[in-house]
This record gives structure tokens, sequence and C-alpha cells, in this order.
């Protein structure tokens, strides 16, 4: 069985986000679908389609933010790879179980109408990944 069913989109962190929102624009022929906040993040997203894929650019909105220090340390770039999962507790549990470090104990709610939980880089030879399970209509 397969557990992460499919890489859901990219994240990329960038410094000004209306100046990658027209680039990636130019870059993929299409326009955002979407830009939204998450608060508790510190970010703002802006989301791209392209084919089956989409790319989330990520800009910080505080100078100490996760984003801010991810482009402090390395620069502007591939952030994290997300993959959908069907039942984000199961994974999440699995994956702690086989010595997987998550960087959060209970699913957040992540842009795009999805919960989310991140798996911290150091135990996925050093790539940020990120877990995300659309959330129901009715929760
Ligand atoms: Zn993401």
């Amino acid at each position: 069985m397969e557990h992460l069913l499919r890489i859901e989109h990219l994240g990329i962190a960038v410094k000004d986000l209306a100046a990658a929102e027209a680039l990636y624009t130019a870059l993929l022929g299409v326009g955002p679908y979407k830009r939204e906040a998450v608060e508790s993040e510190g970010v703002i997203t802006s989301f791209f389609r392209t084919g089956p894929n989409k790319i989330e650019l990520l800009e910080s909105t505080r100078p100490d933010g996760p984003i801010a220090k991810a482009i402090e340390k390395r620069g502007e770039g591939i952030h994290h790879v997300a993959f959908e999962v069907a039942d984000i507790r199961a994974e999440m549990a699995r994956l702690k179980a086989a010595g997987f470090q998550l960087l959060n104990e209970e699913p957040k709610r992540g842009a795009d109408n999805k919960w989310v939980c991140f798996i911290h880089p150091k135990s996925t030879n050093g790539v940020l990944l990120e877990l995300c399970q659309e959330i129901p209509a009715a929760e």
C-alpha cells in the first residue's frame, strides 16, 4: 500500500511575492489561482497550477518567521516537498513510530484548505517534507 499518494505541490521560498508571482506567471503562462495568508506560520502563499502539478510560493510576513529564516540560511529556492495523504493522523503515527521527526504533534491548518504536518529535514536527507490532506467540507 502506498502511503504518500503523490507530490501535491512544491513550496518555494521567495523574498518578494509580487515579483515572484509575475515571474512564475511569465514562466508558466498562467497566473496564480489563489493567494492566502497563514498567520500561524507567518507566511503569505500564492498557488499556481500547471498540468497536474502545483507550485506554492511563500513569502515571510515577519523577519523571524520560518521562511525568512530559511532564506537567510540558504537563499531563495525550494523550501519543501508536499505529499498528499489519505489519513494524516494515521501517517503521522506511522512515520513517528518509524523514527521520523515530526515538527508538529497535531495536524495544523495550512494553506489551500489542507491539514498539514511537517517532517524535519534531519530525518529525510535534508528535505523538509509536508504531509497534507484536504480538509473535508464538514470540518
Ligand atoms: Zn506547502
